[in-house]
């Protein structure tokens, strides 16, 4: 194939994702959500195109950060990701991250979970030991969502006047925004709901 550009929105922490030039980026702009804008090549001269290979290059530095803490492995990084990366209907080239292949008898959306659960060789499943730095990385990580917890049960005491934002909404949007710190989720601050992710349930 030919090499393709695809134009990305950084949008409340979330990717958009669409084809250069289709005529929704021109609306999407003047909406005025938008954190940040550039551009990425599939194809011949750059990515694969498949969903996976996108995901894992807009999420590159976080999930390099949460494999294998987080995430056992890239695979279910990428999986997650999924959920923040939207890909809009003008993006046809890609290989949608859910489709089966080849294998037959599989439900549609099981296909990269399926596979994931395989492991590849035979035996080589260990999981390492975590590092005193990722130790330390997991503890700093911790004590933010602690800190942003107190500041979502209290704005007022931290000089915030959330307007109209109800301090239930505050903490949802702070637990949705922080989903993604490779903390540890046995100390998930009760001030903060849980974030709504298919893999946080
Ligand atoms: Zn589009």
């Amino acid at each position: 194939m030919s090499t393709i550009t695809l134009t990305v929105f950084l949008i409340n922490g979330d990717f958009e994702v669409h084809t250069a030039g289709c005529r929704d980026i021109a609306r999407t702009v003047k909406s005025g959500r938008v954190g940040n804008r550039f551009n990425i090549k599939v194809g011949d001269a750059g990515l694969d195109p498949t969903e996976y290979a996108v995901i894992a290059d807009l999420w590159s530095d976080i999930i390099s950060e949460n494999v294998p803490e987080t995430y056992s492995t890239e695979a279910k990084a990428v999986a997650s990701y999924a959920d923040n990366t939207k890909f809009y209907d003008c993006v046809k080239v890609l290989e949608p991250l859910g489709k089966p292949k080849a294998k037959t008898g599989q439900k549609l959306g099981t296909g990269p979970k399926a596979a994931v659960s395989q492991p590849m060789g035979s035996g080589n499943r260990e999981t390492p030991k975590p590092s005193v730095k990722q130790a330390a990385k997991r503890d700093l990580a911790t004590a933010v969502v602690m800190a942003a917890a107190a500041v979502a049960k209290d704005p007022g005491a931290y000089g915030l006047d959330l307007a109209d934002i109800s301090q239930d909404e505050a903490a949802k949007m702070v637990a949705q925004w922080l989903h993604h710190l490779p903390v540890n989720r046995d100390n998930w601050p009760a001030a903060l709901p849980k974030p709504d992710r298919s893999d946080w349930r």
